[in-house]
């Protein structure tokens, strides 16, 4: 009888081409693949997740309303989103600690879409009650996303970044927040998807029913895509908090479309005049983000739907000098670590936010025209002998114009 070739029963090359093969009882392994499974079980931090019991004892739970005025310290305006999450937030929390099937009426996750432009207080809310709540928090963005064998991260990676963050504690991520930013960016690119696939698009979003509506997921701890020589952690986002956040450029469009065709009747002139067309916004309803690009069922798992009204000059002035940690509040701060008092003339306030509106920036735009402000100031205070250092209008707008030109 020949004798068979050894080889590798892993990787399949022949003795000759290998170091080094062990034998066992039903077939051998080389020295490479040795080496790749013991570097899988050392280098895969997953193998030491913890499916324990969560380290912290939830907070006791705040009220609607404490949620809410915590909210109120941290963000300017936005009223409308902030009941809506300080209550989803609150059912959430109850349902999470309520005893299993008591009574048969089991409560139903209620994640949450946001939907306001860049720059309005999206990310800013998810992360003040998340911090309130003392919970494992993430943000992801989706468009990094795509579907599965394309190039992009799975995703199921936007659990690995909760499940770091829980420091591998499964238990603790499996309570956690995740704020979904971007989610308008993977709407469906076309109305017919036959015609190209849409790996980004409505591929993702079917990737992401399974997470949303909650089921045991197969985790990637260390992110990316999956692989199959990688260890899973098992995790289940039953009890996960999803909030998703988008700008949804232009959705006002087919809000508008909506209204109009279902104003056509008898009261058609009253509803038209209620109407307010500088902020289409707050008329949001489900069936617009269909509209635009998301899928039924993604819209059917994220049942609270609330929007973010565009920053105004008066609110872009409270930005600026109320919130608890606001841009001042911290630069004056910063001066007082050195022992100089910062004083700002107010007219300095109204010119900033003229020209975050005038860049078109927003909120966000604010420290960075803040910042251009500052900088000489800042490099000089430190080492002057002056014990207050005042920032009068001529002096901003030589800053603007020599920084930001
Ligand atoms: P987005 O809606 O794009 O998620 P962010 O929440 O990231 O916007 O806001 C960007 C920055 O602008 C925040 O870090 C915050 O400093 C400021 N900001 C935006 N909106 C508000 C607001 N309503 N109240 C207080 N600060 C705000």
């Amino acid at each position: 009888m020949k004798k068979q070739k050894r080889q590798c029963d892993f990787c399949g090359r022949p003795e000759s081409e290998v170091g080094l093969l062990i034998q066992g009882v039903n077939g051998a392994i080389c020295n490479d693949c040795i080496r790749m499974a013991s570097e899988i079980l050392d280098g895969v931090p997953g193998k030491g997740a913890k499916r324990n019991a969560p380290t912290k004892e939830l907070k006791k739970l705040p009220k609607p309303a404490e949620i809410k005025a915590h909210l109120d310290q941290y963000v300017i305006g936005q009223d409308d989103a902030k009941r809506y999450l300080a209550v989803s937030v609150y059912n959430h929390y109850k349902r999470i600690s309520q005893s299993i099937d008591d009574d048969g009426v089991e409560i139903e996750k209620s994640n949450i879409i946001m939907v306001g432009s860049t720059g309005t207080g999206k990310t800013l809310l998810a992360r003040t009650i998340a911090k309130l709540l003392d919970v494992p928090f993430t943000i992801v963005d989706a468009t990094v996303f795509t579907e599965a064998g394309y190039v992009g991260e799975d995703v199921e990676s936007i659990l690995s970044r909760l499940l770091q963050v829980a420091d591998y504690n499964v238990a603790e991520a499996e309570r956690g927040i995740i704020f979904i930013d971007e989610i308008d960016k993977i709407a469906r690119k076309s109305d017919n998807p036959s015609i190209t696939r849409d790996v980004s698009g409505e591929g993702v979003q079917q990737a992401m029913l399974k997470l949303l509506e909650g089921s045991i997921v197969n985790v990637p701890p260390k992110g990316g895509r999956k692989h199959p020589d990688q260890d899973y952690v098992k995790v289940d986002t039953r009890n996960i908090l999803f909030i998703c956040g988008g700008a949804f450029d232009g959705i006002e469009k087919k809000i508008a479309q909506r209204m109009n065709t279902h104003t056509v009747g008898f009261d058609s002139v009253q509803n038209v005049r209620k109407l307010d067309p500088s902020n289409l916004m707050q008329y949001i309803r489900p069936q617009d983000l269909k509209s635009f690009g998301l899928i039924p069922e993604v819209i059917g798992r994220l049942p609270v739907l609330t929007y973010l009204n565009p920053l105004d000059k008066e609110a872009l002035h409270n930005i600026l000098t109320q919130p608890k940690n606001s841009i001042v509040k911290q630069y004056t701060k910063l001066f007082e670590m050195d022992g100089v008092k910062l004083e700002i003339h107010p007219e300095v306030y109204d010119y900033v936010v003229d020209k975050a509106l005038e860049y078109k920036l927003g909120a966000r735009g604010l420290r960075s025209i803040f910042e251009s402000i500052m900088i000489d100031a800042m490099y000089d205070a430190p080492s002057s002998k002056k014990e207050t250092y005042e920032i009068t209008l001529d002096f901003a707008k030589q800053q603007v114009e020599k920084n930001l030109r």
